[in-house]
């Protein structure tokens, strides 16, 4: 095995036993890039202090300060804030915006020796489903690099993917960890809203946005999910409950594959009809089969009948939040500033002209026409009251309090295709839109979900999406471990 190949897990027992160094493994991490990179396109910049990062977590291992992520290489989604390394969220806008800080979960991984070799390509302002709304170059799916990776944190998924490196950060407001996961056949963990800060994030939808693991196996996204978790003051939705240790969830004997004895899961029919692929529902049924065959008790019938209007309410909260957010780029305080202009009003229209892509624009303006006078009523107070409608359903499966099916979790596919071609859906916004139906509930419920490798339909990766109850995490990996011990789709890597 190529040691940029090895998950976290492993790199550290290599590191622990002084069999390989956190410069060994940066070479070896910064020379698959220089492999592969032409072909995937996961970055927008590498940056060149990974070596010296590296010696100096080559340094902290041999006073013996090391933690699970000392010396491990990490690419990070490039809306996330890195002190003096240039974070562009893929927008002209931000293009040579250079952070004065850190973002708090960055600052998280350098605590703990992180080595970060690069941050990596995401749709425009985190907006899109397929990473080509980026403005720099789209993203290719290291399976068939005729296909979209997913998005928006599609760099961070493919560069797993493909072993560029050990583990990366994306974010997800409507599904942009977990679809992406699917679409490379990766892990990806989408935690509850106020579990990780994001300070430091750039905003999107700040009543969905949160920051989670991408990564080779479940274990992995545990360890990530342990540094990064937790209280921060400089992010008042961040919320101050104690973090258990999540890899406590994922022991077990040597010779025995953990079980699922004791766990109730309901598969909501909702997620299963309309437009999903018949080869993907097939794998999905056939995961799902598996959480019975190693001892949780499946309800094949759960309904959740509002999953219907949550992408119509995913579209009016997320833009509008979205265009109020946005408002700060306007070619004074930092970012993109259209200079030949002629008065003030004619520079604020021409940095945005030119600073946004149009997926953004389109947003701005569907985010300001639901929050305007007379409309307001209409769409965002409408769409609120249904959000609530949206979280009620999930707390109601989640508590069984009025149809006595409680449930563990809930596990559907994570996205209703496998990958689908560049340009396939560019003309298209519903089209696009779509390819988030499954994940989108879950951010409007703010509940925590994980995408993992289910299978594969002619080549092409399938996700399986596992939900469950606010701060369930530990839940949720246990279940994603038990099936990952029992099959072999996380070790399969892609040709390229
Ligand atoms: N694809 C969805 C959108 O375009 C979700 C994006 C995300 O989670 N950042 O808004």
């Amino acid at each position: 095995m190529e040691l940029c190949q090895l998950t976290i897990h492993q790199a550290h027992e290599l590191l622990k036993s002084r069999e390989i160094s956190s410069v060994e493994l940066t070479k070896a991490s910064l020379e698959r890039i220089s492999q592969v990179e032409e072909k995937v396109h996961a970055f927008v910049s590498i940056s060149s202090p990974s070596i010296s990062q590296a010696e100096a977590s080559d340094e902290m291992i041999r006073k013996g300060e090391i933690t699970l992520l000392t010396g491990i290489p990490v690419a990070i989604k490039d809306n996330m804030c890195t002190q003096g390394v240039r974070t562009t969220c893929s927008s002209r806008m931000l293009e040579s915006f250079v952070p004065p800080y850190n973002a708090t979960v960055v600052e998280r991984l350098i605590s703990a020796g992180m080595v970060m070799v690069g941050k990596t390509n995401m749709d425009e302002f985190a907006m899109g489903s397929s990473t080509e709304n980026s403005a720099f170059s789209p993203t290719y799916n290291p399976w068939d690099v005729g296909r979209v990776p997913g998005g928006s944190s599609g760099g961070s998924a493919s560069a797993v993917a493909v072993d560029e490196v050990i583990y990366a950060l994306g974010s997800d407001t409507g599904g942009s960890i977990r679809q992406p996961a699917g679409f490379c056949s990766v892990v990806g963990l989408k935690p509850t809203y106020g579990r990780v800060s994001r300070y430091g994030l750039i905003a999107f939808a700040s009543s969905l946005d949160q920051i989670g693991p991408l990564t080779k196996d479940v274990t992995d996204c545990a360890i990530v999910l342990n540094v990064i978790a937790g209280h921060d003051p400089r992010d008042a939705t961040s919320v101050p409950y104690p973090v258990p240790d999540y890899t406590q969830s994922l022991l077990h004997n040597a010779d025995t594959i953990p079980d699922l004895k004791g766990l109730r899961i309901g598969v909501p029919r909702e997620y299963f009809v309309a437009g999903i692929q018949s080869g993907v529902d097939e794998v999905i049924r056939t995961a799902i089969g598996k959480l019975a065959e190693l001892g949780a008790e499946v309800d094949w019938d759960v309904s959740l009948p509002h999953t219907s209007y949550a992408l119509s309410v995913y579209y009016i909260i997320a833009p509008s939040e979205a265009s109020a957010n946005l408002a700060r780029y306007d070619g004074v305080k930092y970012g993109f500033s259209y200079q030949e202009a002629g008065s003030m009003w004619d520079a604020l229209e021409k940095t945005r002209q030119f600073g946004f892509g149009p997926e953004v624009k389109r947003r701005i303006m569907l985010g300001t026409y639901a929050l305007s006078a007379g409309y307001y009523d209409a769409y965002y107070l409408k769409a609120q009251k249904v959000r609530t409608l949206i979280r009620r359903e999930f707390d109601e499966a989640f508590s069984g309090s009025t149809t006595k099916k409680r449930f563990d979790a809930l596990v559907t596919p994570t996205s209703p295709t496998v990958p689908f071609e560049l340009g396939e859906k560019m003309d298209d916004p519903l089209q696009m839109y779509l390819s988030d139906v499954c994940t989108l509930p879950i951010s409007i419920a703010g509940v925590p979900a994980i995408s993992i490798p289910a299978g594969f339909v002619n080549g092409l990766p399938v996700g399986m999406q596992i939900i469950g109850k606010p701060f369930s995490e530990e839940t949720l990996l246990r279940i994603a471990y038990a099936y990952e011990q029992a099959t072999e789709w996380h070790k399969m890597r892609p040709l390229i």
